[in-house]
């Protein structure tokens, strides 16, 4: 596996959420930081870019040349040709966080976590506990569910081929965990840790950040300060293969082949 740069400086601040959008060849991203939202088409190595006020944890594809996204609190519908915000739902109220990473599940539900505000990295001050996030679900009649709470940074996050697991991250202190997943209900139980991060690791293997799935049901996950990618067999919690990329802050991951599930 060879490994080469497509975009140089792709983002100003944090690159994250890679989501293959197939029908336009291209890489939906955000530069969270700024609020960036932003398309590299692969036929023209063109980047289109909107920008918005506030940080924006992540982007999805939505429909009709609308993407959902996590900004600041609120989860939206941005409309990619007038620029337009409708929000469709907030969380956290009161609390000072924002919604980092989200994804939508194979029903078009849309997940999404969200992770304290900090004056600096929280990567650079790993050992206080925070713990102002939680796990959210949004469902297409507006409904949303919080699944867990007193989470550090959430991310992640991933389904199993079958969708009968859910994978999630809490970057900090660094954890991996599997849940059985209702895909049809939208709910989840039955945690179980798979990958920890511990001090004496922390040098070679960072921590983990965000993920994907391959068809031989194997995660693959970003390892953030680490400057690699490991593909991690989740039943036993064994490191399969490590790439190593020209990053060292490498968030997340995803595959050009894999198509996404548009949130509904
Ligand atoms: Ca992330």
């Amino acid at each position: 596996m060879s490994v080469s740069v497509v975009v140089e400086r792709a983002t100003e601040t944090i690159g994250e959420s890679p989501h293959w959008l197939p029908d336009r060849k291209s890489l939906l991203y955000v530069d969270c930081l700024i609020g960036g939202v932003r398309i590299w088409d692969s036929m023209t190595g063109q980047v289109n870019k909107v920008h918005l006020k506030g940080c924006v944890g992540f982007a999805a594809p939505h429909k009709d040349n609308h993407y959902v996204i996590g900004l600041n609190q609120d989860l939206c519908s941005l409309d990619w040709n007038s620029q337009n915000i409708t929000r469709l739902a907030s969380v956290d109220s009161g609390l000072p966080t924002r919604v980092n990473d989200g994804k939508c599940d194979a029903n078009g539900r849309l997940w999404a976590g969200t992770m304290g505000l900090f004056s600096a990295s929280p990567l650079d001050d790993p050992l206080e506990k925070r713990g102002h996030g939680s796990f959210y679900s949004l469902d297409a009649d507006g409904n949303v569910k919080r699944h867990m709470s007193s989470l550090n940074i959430s991310n992640g996050l991933e389904w199993s081929t079958d969708s009968r697991v859910i994978y999630h991250i809490d970057s900090v202190p660094g954890t991996l965990t599997a849940y059985d997943f209702d895909l049809s209900a939208g709910s989840l139980c039955n945690p179980r840790v798979i990958l920890e991060s511990r001090p004496d690791t922390l040098a070679e293997m960072g921590r983990p950040d965000g993920m994907t799935v391959d068809m031989e049901d194997k995660l693959w996950v970003a390892c953030i300060t680490a400057g690699k990618v490991i593909r991690l067999d989740p039943e036993t919690g064994k490191v399969l293969r490590t790439v190593s990329v020209p990053a060292i802050k490498v968030t997340s991951c995803c595959f050009e082949a894999r198509g996404w599930t548009n949130c509904t």
